[in-house]
């Protein structure tokens, strides 16, 4: 197939397109580069074998994506440009409302002058919002979220629901990620975050890596084994071969399908600092602090959907996902090979 990814330098986008292009499929990227790097296409290039076509814009210009699918056959769009900071959406939530929606929007109108019919879209976890009990179930109300990020992405699957009932021959697919972590195994791709950052993974490495003092862990009191938050953390690399996998689906179906994409079982912020400082022999300074707002105790997949459906799962252990973390975090080359 020919595929469009919008977003594709950025962290999960990069991932998928290493596993469409070894799969055989064309693939073009469309990226902003506001929250990505250009040197990532000679990344995937380098790991692949294969340069993907690249566009450098805002997934929201319609002109350009015209062009986009007027020079090439597209048969399938994977849509990952968002922004994606939750605490900057609760002070920016113009900014996000307008950018995530309108992109989705666009490249929506866009496929459907262009005829072309299959859609995977990057959604979340947070749209389950506050309420509903854990392990998610797809079928479970996702009505809520906490942030105006969180909202555009209910939005959007909504926006597709409505598409989808008034065009049933059309294929969207919602993944629903969970906690992904973890790099390439060649070290060349992972999460980089501008300025400080927010997740826990990009903020751990920063500290093993000495440019952070030390972790502050949000909240020591509650409601879990060890008092700290539980989630389902999975490897970005498991997470990008959920993608293809979401793909050949939507290539012999039509209709809506949400699906979670994580691993089904939960671990807590300290398990994953031990898990850290013990896969890569480090000591990371930590304390634990007050906790966040907005954060959740704990919530993990319920990953039965995507088995049956997509015949996925995921196979890489928590020590993979922190060993490629830091390998990509240093910037080094694998030292052995992964477990
Ligand atoms: N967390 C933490 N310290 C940090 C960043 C995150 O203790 O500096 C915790 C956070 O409270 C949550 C977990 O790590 O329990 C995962 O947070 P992240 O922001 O990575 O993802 P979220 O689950 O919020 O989407």
């Amino acid at each position: 197939m020919t595929v469009l990814v919008t977003g594709g330098a950025g962290y999960i986008g990069s991932h998928t397109v290493v596993e469409l292009l070894n799969a055989g499929h064309e693939t073009i990227i469309v990226d902003d580069l506001s929250n990505a790097k250009l040197d990532v296409i000679d990344r995937i290039e380098t790991i692949t074998g294969k340069r993907p076509a690249f566009y450098q814009f805002d997934a929201a210009d319609k002109e350009r994506l015209r062009d986009v699918f007027a020079n090439h056959k597209i048969d399938a769009a994977i849509h990952f440009a968002a922004f994606k900071a939750v605490g900057e959406s609760v002070r920016k939530p113009l900014q996000y409302y307008r950018n995530n929606i309108d992109s989705a929007l666009t490249l929506l109108e866009v496929m459907e002058e262009f005829g072309c019919k299959k859609l995977v879209f990057s959604s979340s976890a947070t749209v389950y919002g506050p309420n509903n009990p854990h392990p998610y179930k797809e079928e479970m109300p996702a009505i809520q979220s906490s942030s105006p990020y969180g909202w555009t992405k209910v939005m959007i699957e909504r926006i597709l629901t409505d598409y989808v009932t008034a065009h049933p021959d059309f294929c969207a697919i919602l993944l629903r990620y969970f906690n992904p972590i973890g790099a390439h195994e060649s070290g060349l791709l992972g999460d980089d975050p501008n300025g400080i950052p927010n997740n826990l993974m990009p903020y751990i490495c920063r500290v093993a890596a000495g440019q952070l003092e030390k972790l502050t862990i949000f909240g020591g009191d509650y409601p879990t084994p060890d008092g700290t938050c539980q989630r389902d953390y999975l490897h970005v690399v498991d997470l990008a071969v959920g993608h293809l996998k979401a793909l050949e689906y939507a290539e012999n179906h039509n209709g809506v399908e949400a699906i979670n994409l994580g691993t089904g079982n939960g671990i807590s912020v300290l398990e994953l600092v031990t898990a850290f400082e013990k896969a890569n022999n480090i000591k990371l300074p930590y304390v634990i602090g007050p906790r966040r707002d907005g954060d959740l105790p704990a919530f993990w997949a319920d990953a039965e959907k995507a088995r049956n459906l997509l015949g996925w799962e995921a196979s890489h252990s928590v020590k993979d996902m922190c060993r490629s973390s830091w390998l990509f975090a240093k910037g080094g080359t694998p030292e052995s090979s992964f477990s």
